[in-house]
Order: structure tokens, then C-alpha cells, then sequence
């Protein structure tokens, strides 16, 4: 038995060899050259074949519960708030968080991400920190983007363990540095939170880490919202050529003083406003 996150990560890899029919209540099924592999609609995976041993392999140890996991949200975007969240799953939430469909990355686009946070948040342990831009840019001037993540992440961890006393064994950072380089960061901070793990792509592999991926992203959509309508202006998400139109029509109508407060002036979105 695979959770619903497992079963998504191997139909993604098997792709090339998922085949047109699809047997009585199964989800799927792939055929290599020397392997069938089904995944079943009551999550069970059967590998048949003489490759199944090997296909079988990094399958057999469930995702463990509870996990603990973080990401950040508008660190790639010009406008708009940092957002960090770590969120944590209890084997009681576990089914809970499978049916919102948290863990189906291709289901997550913002119209969903707004239907299903909402939930998310009333049911799951989290912590939250937004860091808005006057702060960012003022921080930003001692410290480089990685740093600010390694910190809030830390300290969005000393909230989640105050909140439910002790982190579990498996806490998951979305991975943004390598483990040497993120306890660099802390060095000198108050309280830091040793027991983390790092893993790339975590999102897709943790579902702690999708829920907290998930209320991150919200929060950030939100917070773009409200400064849409403070500002009567559209913020665009991302750091292209439309978001440079946006920021020079902004500073037309409300001065770059004004830009401060909802940009990260860092970026080459800020010299670009010299074109
Ligand atoms: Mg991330």
C-alpha cells in the first residue's frame, strides 16, 4: 500500500510506459520491458514481472507520520510579501489532508490553493510569518535572500514547536540551501532548530511540506489582493516585462517611496524603471 502522494511520484516517473488501458478499478497501469507495474484505486501497487524488485525499491517505507515540513512563498516575486510556513501532519490529519488533494501537484494552481487553504488552515498546526517589503528591503541590506529564508524558516519552526510542544522526527525543509549553509545563516540567532532535514522538490515528496507550500501561497495571494485594491492597481505576480509596466505606471501615480512598501527593490525589476 502506497499513500496517494507515492502512487502520483511513480506515475510520474513511468509516464513513458503508462498504458492506453487501464484494467478493472485501477488508477493505472505501466508496462516496460520487463515489468507491469498497477496501482490500484484502493492504493494498492502491484509490480509483476522480472523487474518488479527493482521497480519495487524506495516504495516499500511508507511516508512516515507525523511530519513536520516548510516552504516560502514570493521570493521570485518583484511585489509583494516573503511568505514562510511550516505545517505539521499528524497521522489523525492524515486522511484529512489526502482528500483535499494537497499532494496532486498538478491539481495546486492558485483558483484551487484558494478553495482548499481555508480548510487547511482551520484543521492543521502551522505557523506563519509574512515578511512585508519595507521590512524585507531594510533586512535585505544585511543579509542576501538566502539568509532571510534560513531565518524565517527557523523561527516559523520555533512557533510550529511552541505550538505543538515537540517537532517530529521527520521535519522537512524545502530545500533552498544545503544543510551547512542554512545552520550557517543562524549562526548568532536566539533559538535554532536543530533536527531538520533538507530535501529539494520536497513539495512533491512530503505532503507537510505541500500543506505548508499551500497555506504559504495563500497567504501570499491574499496579501496581493489587498494591496491590489489599497492601490486600485492589478499587482502582476512574478518579475517580467508586464511587471515592469506595472511597476513604472505605479510610480507615475504613487512615487517610488510608495514602491518600497510593496517591492523587493533589489531585484533588476528597480533598474529597469530607468528605461
Ligand atoms: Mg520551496
Amino acid at each position: 500500500m502506497l499513500d496517494a502522494m507515492q502512487i502520483n511520484q511513480l506515475k510520474q516517473k513511468l509516464v513513458p510506459y503508462i498504458s492506453d488501458k487501464v484494467p478493472p478499478y485501477a488508477l493505472f497501469q505501466a508496462k516496460t520491458s520487463d515489468t507491469t507495474i498497477t496501482a490500484y484505486q484502493s492504493n494498492k501497487v502491484v509490480f509483476q514481472g522480472e523487474g518488479a524488485e527493482l521497480y519495487a525499491q524506495g516504495y516499500q517505507k511508507n511516508n512516515p507520520y507525523p511530519q513536520a515540513g516548510s516552504d516560502e512563498v514570493g521570493t521570485g516575486d518583484y511585489l509583494g510579501p516573503v511568505v514562510v510556513c511550516a505545517a505539521y501532519v499528524s497521522e489523525e490529519n492524515k486522511k484529512f489532508v489526502e482528500d483535499l488533494k494537497v499532494n496532486d501537484s498538478k491539481q495546486l494552481n492558485d483558483d484551487y490553493i484558494r478553495q482548499i487553504a481555508p480548510a487547511l488552515m482551520k484543521q492543521v498546526p502551522y505557523s506563519l510569518l509574512v515578511l512585508e517589503n519595507s521590512k524585507y528591503n531594510q533586512v535585505h541590506k544585511t543579509n542576501n535572500l538566502n539568509a532571510i529564508k534560513a531565518k524565517l524558516h527557523n523561527q516559523a519552526y520555533v512557533h510550529l514547536r511552541n505550538k505543538i510542544k515537540q517537532l517530529p522526527s521527520l521535519s522537512m525543509v524545502d530545500q533552498f540551501t544545503p544543510k551547512d549553509s542554512y545552520y550557517r545563516y543562524l549562526i548568532g540567532e536566539k533559538e535554532i532548530i536543530d533536527c531538520l532535514q533538507f530535501e529539494t522538490k520536497a513539495e512533491s515528496k512530503y505532503i507537510s511540506v505541500a500543506v505548508a507550500s499551500c497555506i504559504a501561497r495563500y497567504t501570499f495571494l491574499t496579501a496581493m489582493d489587498q494591496l491590489s485594491a489599497k492601490y486600485e492597481m492589478t499587482l502582476p505576480k512574478g518579475a517580467n516585462s508586464e511587471v515592469d509596466a506595472f511597476a513604472k505606471r505605479f510610480v507615475e501615480r504613487y512615487g517610488m517611496e510608495e514602491l518600497a512598501k510593496i517591492a523587493k527593490l533589489h531585484f533588476k525589476n528597480t533598474d529597469n524603471l530607468k528605461d
